[in-house]
């Protein structure tokens, strides 16, 4: 057999891509050519910036999104107990390996030699032998004693630390709650900017999301809520966190601190399969193309690590400081959704022909929900329809059909912008907003759509789905065959 390691590419790319906004992102022609390069959702992370800016910034992004008629998504992130150093008199800094410094609760301005904390409740969370991980892990320090509001430390591992980096306790109970006072005012800002999804970070349980939603209000007006699992104890609970949550988010950068990272990979898998049993979507986040803040080209690593995200089936791969403060924002992009258009083609074109294994083999119990969308891929798969198309109000049917990965793309097919942004998340989803949904016959609408996102080719099967009700009696399920 010989390798072949180029593929006619796919129309459409299944994996969306996230993309973190800051000064690198920020004004009208970068947002225009980071929309154009293939962003899907916008991040807005409420850890930096102010709400001045990020407001600047949403605006910028919806009025590009509508000059494009794209349906380009915003994701608010909260910090969450997010512990953080202050401000240095020079960022970065560099700490020495067996040097001593001191962690200090007071509002001074850094040096390697003394690093204000931005958490006053630090100095009473941990005691003497206690690890603090600074900027993602990049450097170590151990707690040699405490005096009042100064921490003090030898530096175990040496590292580059700067302004508003993190700091992470791996096994120290924080005394923070999970929703700050902070996060209750960016959350408010947030919901007044009308923004589709808000990401809550470091949630350790099921009520750390549950205090979330009680803030936003009404299900049928609220954001999303995409829970960041960051932590042990999330991961312990994720199935009752993905009970409540609309989404997830594997946070590594965290995760690869609070957890030996080795075993990070594991989670990240697993994460992404339960995520597709709750028929929810899932976001793999950091140092994706970490390398391409300051180069051109991305190492081969991460390269291979984007592309294993894709074939496991996240339904998003996020960039974080590539897109925030990177020199290659917009490089970064083109890349990422090269390799996801690769990866993708490359599992379309080795396919086995017939029915892929349909979830009831994979874990038997399917709602009746499931099963429709269970059988919706397998007739995909039959028929090599060039097409799903799902009409509906909220995205609800549309996020099972997704989530069921069926192997042509997802139309869906709704009057209601807002349910079109939101699926600019989900893997396979191409939102299409018709205003003339309710009005015409559900085939002949079909038949449209299709044609305008350019999938039909004569003679092509298109396989409908709609019908679903949260009303029990107006509830028919309809699968439809049609030809194009
Ligand atoms: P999180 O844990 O929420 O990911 P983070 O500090 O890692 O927090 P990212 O959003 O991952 O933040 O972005 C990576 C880096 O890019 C940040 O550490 C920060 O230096 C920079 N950055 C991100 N957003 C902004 C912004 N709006 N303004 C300035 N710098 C930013
Ligand atoms: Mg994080
Ligand atoms: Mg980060």
């Amino acid at each position: 057999m010989s390798i072949v390691t180029s593929f006619e590419l796919l129309k459409y790319r299944a994996t969306k891509i996230v993309a973190t906004v800051g000064p690198s992102s920020r004004d009208l022609a970068q947002v225009s050519a980071l929309i154009g390069a293939g962003v899907d959702v916008f991040r807005v992370n409420m850890s930096h910036g102010t709400h001045l800016e990020h407001a600047a910034a949403i605006a910028v992004i919806r009025t590009e999104a509508a000059k494009r008629g794209t349906h380009t998504a915003i994701l608010a992130d909260l910090c969450g107990p997010k512990i953080r150093m202050g401000r240095f008199a020079v960022t970065p800094t560099t700490l020495l390996n067996g040097s001593e410094t001191t962690l200090t609760t007071r509002p001074v301005v850094g040096h390697a030699g003394l690093i204000p904390s931005q958490y006053a409740g630090i100095a009473t969370d941990v005691q003497p032998g206690d690890r603090i991980l600074l900027n993602d892990g990049a450097a170590e320090l151990k707690v040699l004693s405490i005096a009042g509001t100064e921490i003090h430390c030898r530096v175990v591992q040496g590292g580059i630390i700067g302004d508003h980096k993190g700091i992470n306790l791996p096994g120290v109970r924080v005394s923070a709650p999970s929703l700050t006072d902070k996060d209750r005012v960016d959350a408010q800002f947030a919901v007044a900017q009308g923004v589709d999804f808000i990401a809550l970070s470091f949630v350790r349980e099921r009520a750390d999301v549950e205090s979330l939603l009680a803030l936003l209000g009404p299900e049928e007006s609220r954001p999303a809520v995409i829970a960041k699992i960051e932590k042990p104890e999330a991961l312990s609970n994720s199935t009752e966190i993905l009970d409540v949550a609309d989404g997830i988010m594997v946070a590594r950068g965290d995760l690869g601190v609070e957890l030996p990272p080795e075993q990070v990979p594991a989670a990240q898998r697993q994460l992404i399969r339960l995520a597709g049993r709750h028929d929810k979507p899932v976001i793999v986040a950091t140092q994706m193309l970490e390398s391409m803040i300051t180069s051109a080209r991305p190492t081969r690593a991460e390269v291979t690590d984007v592309s294993n995200a894709v074939a496991s089936g996240a339904d998003a791969v996020m960039l974080s400081g590539e897109t925030a403060v990177g020199a290659f924002a917009v490089e970064t992009v083109e890349i990422m959704s090269r390799i996801v258009y690769q990866t993708e083609s490359y599992q379309w074109h080795t396919r086995p022909r017939g029915a892929r294994a349909t979830r009831a083999a994979e874990h038997g119990d399917l709602s009746a929900a499931d099963a429709v969308a269970s059988a919706t891929a397998q007739l995909v798969a039959n028929t090599q329809a060039c097409a799903v198309v799902v009409i509906t109000t909220r995205g609800v049917t549309a996020a099972l059909v997704c989530a069921a990965r069926p192997a042509a793309p997802v139309v869906v097919v709704s009057a209601d912008p807002a349910t079109c942004r939101r699926m600019s998340l989900y893997w396979g989803a191409v939102p299409v907003l018709d205003l003339a949904t309710g009005q015409d016959h559900p085939n002949i609408l079909a038949r449209r759509v299709v044609q305008r996102v350019g999938l039909a080719r004569p003679g092509d099967f298109i396989v409908l789905v709609r019908g679903f009700h949260a009303d029990p009696n107006l509830n028919t399920p309809t699968i439809t065959l049609l030809i194009v």
